[in-house]
């Protein structure tokens, strides 16, 4: 059994209530780690720590470069914790260990990338007409950074954010999912190996419902950046917004998968199966609409049964298995309720739809067609592998279909024809559009959603952006006119 601690202010410490909550494997069932229940009291104490690290201390007084070559020297720390880092994280969330193992993998990469920004902040001189004085910007952090994740790529997101906030020069307090925070209280340990001084990131476990309110609302947070549902970053929203807190929401889709008549089907078919199927379905960019074009829909539908009907569920440790259990008891009850909803709403069962074992929190990849956009199973997140098969005349109803949803994160288009590939990318209201792929995703690409899927953006360049704020800076070093109101 792993016993774990939070980390506040360098300090390896328990909550102040002495309160603890397990960890469980979604396979086994079994508890397999236990945390610390932080309470409003711990979330002071974190932010406090995040606080005078950002303010005094020696974080504020290291130069760009130097917070560049923390960030890459946590990198290469990260680069030999890879392998442990996966399995830490498939035992605790259920995806699966090729998954895990490829993400890991990926981390130094994203702190690499972010460690090459930090040095490369850069403010303006503004020409002014005067040349009497100096007008220019600097950019500075933004402050103390809240940083909430959700419980299906704990790493990969923390990593994101961390990389970002670290490179700006921000501080953080980080607060994983309850159902996943292993992993990434074990990455931190890499932090204070790699050198960041204390207080610089600090970790609390613990319930959303306790603690989130008092980190997202705490006056000396500055900004929130926040993944996770829709229902949750509403009330983010709502609470930061009593303070202005700048805030980023990465937040939910139920995204179109769009197969036009003229496309590969072998490729096509592989996209729509991988694009929901892929990690049981609990990615934000799941394509858990699949729009196909009347003239294919049979042979389309006929082609990605005989596929899916032998897809591998099961453990995930196994190399071998290609879909894993659900992460926690409730999302696995919530997906398992989807069953009934697809009934009532009227829709056909074209595989799955029934659970095939008790244990494991296994749900076998299930496709429903005759699904109209109307339907619960078609407008809201299921966040399992259950697929929604709708089907469309022409381009036109394929756009009107695709956008008639509250979300808009991403998107995909399967067609020969580039002329209209690129008519679909300008028609399409979503942050992502993949064109003959689904689901490759980079840091160096903006992650963005469209109206519900959330507000601002996570990953790229221009990110870095996001956790610093311009200042103005005017030098009379010459002018003759410093007082305009007297001015004759
Ligand atoms: P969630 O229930 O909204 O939880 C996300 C995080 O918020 C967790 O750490 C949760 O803590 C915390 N939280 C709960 N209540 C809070 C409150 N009042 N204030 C502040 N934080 C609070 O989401 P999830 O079920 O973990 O994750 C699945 C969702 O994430 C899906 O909707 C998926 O689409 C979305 N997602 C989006 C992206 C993207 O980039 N757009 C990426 C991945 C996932 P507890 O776990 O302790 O409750």
């Amino acid at each position: 059994m792993q016993d774990l601690k939070l980390l506040i202010g360098g300090v390896r410490t328990e909550a102040l209530s002495g309160e603890r909550f397990d960890s469980f494997d979604p396979y086994t069932g079994e508890a397999w780690a236990t945390l610390p229940r932080a309470g409003v009291a711990d979330v002071d104490r974190a932010v406090e720590a995040a606080h005078s690290a950002f303010t005094t201390g020696p974080w504020p007084r290291l130069s760009a470069n130097q917070r560049g070559a923390l960030l890459r020297k946590l990198a290469d720390l990260l680069a030999a914790e890879g392998s442990r880092l996966a399995e830490i994280e498939t035992r605790d969330n259920g995806k699966l260990i090729g998954e895990t193992s490829f993400q890991a993998r990926y981390l130094p990469q994203i702190f690499h990338y972010y460690a090459g920004l930090a040095d490369k902040i850069e403010g303006a001189v503004m020409p002014l007409d005067d040349p009497g004085i100096l007008a220019y910007t600097k950019w500075e952090p933004v402050g103390v950074v809240a940083a909430i994740t959700p419980w299906n790529s704990p790493l990969l997101i923390a990593a994101g954010k961390l990389a970002n906030a670290l490179a700006a020069g921000c501080t953080v307090v980080l607060k994983p999912s309850e159902f996943t925070s292993v992993s990434t209280v074990v990455m931190s340990e890499c932090f204070e190996r790699a050198g960041f001084p204390p207080g610089v990131v600090n970790v609390l476990t613990g319930f959303g419902s306790e603690i989130g309110d008092a980190l997202v609302g705490h006056p000396k947070v500055a900004k929130v950046t926040f993944t996770g549902s829709v229902p949750t970053g509403r009330r983010v929203n709502e609470v930061a917004a009593r303070t202005f807190k700048r805030v980023a929401l990465e937040l939910g889709g139920k995204s179109p998968n769009i197969v036009f008549d003229d496309a590969n089907l072998d490729d096509a078919v592989k996209g729509a199966i991988g694009g929901i199927f892929a990690a049981s379905g609990q990615t934000c960019v799941a394509g858990s609409r699949l729009l196909l074009q009347d003239s294919i829909h049979d042979v389309f539908l006929e082609r990605m049964y005989a596929l899916a009907k032998d897809l591998r569920v099961g453990d995930p440790r196994d190399p071998a298995t290609q879909v894993g259990p659900i992460a926690t008891k409730p999302q696995y009850e919530r997906v398992v309720d989807y069953f009934r909803i697809a009934k009532e709403d009227g829709a056909t069962c074209l595989l799955g739809g029934e659970l095939r074992t008790q244990t494991g929190q296994l749900v076998p990849p299930t496709i429903y067609t005759n699904v109209t956009n109307r339907m619960r199973i078609a407008r809201e997140e299921i966040f399992g592998p259950v697929l929604s098969v709708l089907r469309f005349r022409d381009e036109e109803e394929a756009i009107a279909l695709a956008n008639d949803t509250l979300f808009g994160l991403a998107s995909g288009v399967w067609t020969a024809s580039m002329q209209r590939a690129f008519k679909m990318v300008d028609k399409l209201q979503a942050g992502t559009v993949w064109v003959n792929m689904y689901r490759s995703a980079s840091f160096m690409m903006p992650l963005t959603g469209r109206k519900d899927s959330g507000l601002g953006s996570e990953n790229g360049q221009a990110n870095i952006r996001n956790y610093l704020e311009p200042k103005s800076v005017w030098v009379n070093h010459g002018s003759t006119i410093n007082v305009p109101l007297l001015r004759k």
